[in-house]
C-alpha cells in the first residue's frame, strides 16, 4: 500500500532530529538553561536588520496579490538579474539570469541537481565527513552513492582516493566547503588539484564529470579564509546556494541553483533543472523570500558571533585534553571522541546533558559534531560539562 523506501525514510529521522527531540524533552523535564543542546545547526544570529525593513516595504508597497502570486517556474526573472549581477561582481563570473533556479534552499537545489543529471546506473561522490542527507538525495534520484577519504588531521581532500573512486559511472562529485560537519575549508590549492583530476578523468572516460558545489556555508569564514569560487576553476559546475545561514533564514526555504555558462550543454542542463523542479513539484520558490534576497545580496548575519563561540569552545576544549579539528568556517566543531565508539561517548555526554552528535552518520567514524551556532552565554555556561566529561575519561 505505500513505498517501502519512503516509509523507512520517514520511520528512521536523522540521529540529529532524534538527538534535538530528546534535547526538547529533556528541556521539559529539567529546565531548558541545564541542557547544553549543541544538535542541531539552527542559526543563533538574527538576520541582518536589513532583512526585517525590506520585507515590511514589500508588504507595505508592493500589491499584495502580484507579492504573493506564483512567480515564472525558475523564479522572478527580475530577482534572477539582482542574483546574477551580484555574483558576477563578486566573482567575475559572464553568467545570465538564465543559469539561475530559485529554490526551497540547499536541499532542494540539491535535490533537483541530482534528478536533473541522473541516469540508469550513475554514481554520485562527496567527500566524508558529509551531510547526510546528501546519501537520501542521491538514493532518491535514482542514483548510487559513495564517498571519498579527507586527510584524518586536515579534513582537505584526499585527491589520490578521489583519482581510485571515479569511475565511468561517477556523474558527479558533491563539494561542500565550508563543511558540514568538520568546519574545513577546502584550499585553493587542493581546489586547483582536486579539478585537475576531474578534468583527466572527464577525458578518460569520455563524458564529463560535473562538480556541484554545495554552499550553504560560503560566507561563513573566519579569519581571512577564502572559499574558492569553484565556477572559476572547473567549467562542468553547479552552485547549490542557500540563504539558510547567511542570512539566518532556514525557515524561510529559499536559494538557487546556478549552471555555469560555461558547463557542457549548459542551456540543456539548465533545462533538465527546470525538468527536476517541475517533475518534483518544486517550481516557484517562495515569492516574498525571493523578493527579500533579491535586496539583500552581500550582506550576511553577524559572523563574529560564530567566531567567539568557536575560539570560546575550541580552546577551553582543547584545555581539557580534547582533540579538536580547527574549523575555518561554518559553525560546526568536530571533535574526536576518546573512545572507539563515538556513539558511546555521545551517549556519556549525555550523563553531563551535552548533546553532541556522534559522527557515524557523516561517514567518518569516531568524532562527535557539536554545533556551536547557540548563544555565548550557553557556550560558556556548558564548559564545566566538558571539563566533567573530560575527567571521566581521564583527559
Ligand atoms: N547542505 C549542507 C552541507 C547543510 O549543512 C544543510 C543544512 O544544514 C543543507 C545542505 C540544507 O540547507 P537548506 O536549509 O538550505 O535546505
Amino acid at each position: 500500500m505505500i513505498n517501502q523506501k519512503m516509509y523507512q525514510l520517514g520511520a528512521s529521522p536523522s540521529k540529529i532530529r532524534d538527538l534535538f527531540e530528546y534535547g526538547n524533552r529533556r528541556k521539559a523535564e529539567i529546565g531548558a538553561d541545564k541542557v547544553y543542546d549543541f544538535s542541531i545547526g539552527n542559526p543563533s544570529v538574527e538576520p541582518p536588520v536589513k532583512v526585517r525593513e525590506v520585507i515590511e516595504d514589500l508588504l507595505a508597497n508592493t500589491n499584495a496579490v502580484s507579492l504573493h502570486g506564483y512567480t515564472s517556474a525558475p523564479g522572478d526573472p527580475a530577482v534572477r538579474e539582482a542574483i546574477c549581477n551580484y555574483v558576477n561582481r563578486t566573482h567575475g563570473t559572464s553568467l545570465t539570469k538564465d543559469n539561475f533556479y530559485m529554490t526551497c534552499g540547499a536541499a532542494a537545489s540539491l535535490e533537483i541537481s541530482l534528478r536533473a543529471l541522473c541516469e540508469e546506473g550513475d554514481e554520485f561522490l562527496t567527500f566524508a565527513p558529509f551531510f547526510p542527507e546528501y546519501r537520501v538525495f542521491a538514493e532518491a534520484a535514482g542514483g548510487s552513492f559513495d564517498t571519498v577519504l579527507c586527510d584524518p588531521e586536515s579534513f582537505q581532500p584526499d585527491i589520490e582516493d578521489l583519482r581510485n573512486k571515479l569511475s565511468k559511472n561517477t556523474k558527479a562529485i558533491i563539494v561542500n566547503s565550508p563543511n558540514n560537519p568538520s568546519g574545513a575549508v577546502i584550499s585553493e590549492e587542493n581546489v586547483v588539484k582536486l579539478c585537475d583530476v576531474l578534468r583527466e578523468k572527464s577525458a578518460e572516460y569520455g563524458h564529463p564529470i560535473i562538480l556541484i558545489a554545495d554552499e550553504p556555508y560560503r560566507e561563513l569564514v573566519y579569519d581571512d579564509v577564502k572559499v574558492p569560487f569553484l565556477m572559476n576553476y572547473y567549467n562542468d559546475t553547479i552552485v547549490c546556494y542557500s540563504y539558510s545561514k547567511s542570512l539566518s533564514l532556514p525557515g524561510e526555504r529559499i536559494g538557487y541553483i546556478a549552471v555555469s555558462d560555461k558547463m557542457t550543454d549548459s542551456k540543456d542542463v539548465f533545462l533538465a533543472v527546470c525538468g527536476a523542479g517541475r517533475s518534483l513539484g518544486y517550481v516557484c520558490a517562495p515569492s516574498l523570500m525571493q523578493r527579500v534576497v533579491a535586496q539583500c545580496q552581500g550582506m550576511t548575519s553577524d559572523v563574529s558571533v560564530y567566531k567567539e563561540n568557536r575560539d570560546i569552545l575550541a580552546n577551553a576544549l582543547r584545555e581539557y585534553g580534547f582533540t579538536v579539528v580547527q574549523p575555518d568556517g561554518a559553525f560546526y566543531l568536530f571533535v574526536k571522541a576518546p573512545e572507539p565508539d563515538a556513539e558511546k561517548f555521545a551517549e556519556k555526554a549525555k550523563e553531563f546533558e551535552l548533546l553532541l552528535v556522534p559522527s557515524d552518520s557523516f561517514g567518518v567514524p569516531g568524532y562527535v559534531r557539536i554545533s556551536y551556532c547557540v548563544s555565548t552565554e550557553m557556550i560558556k555556561n556548558s564548559l564545566p560539562a566538558f571539563e566533567k566529561l573530560a575527567e571521566s575519561y581521564g583527559l
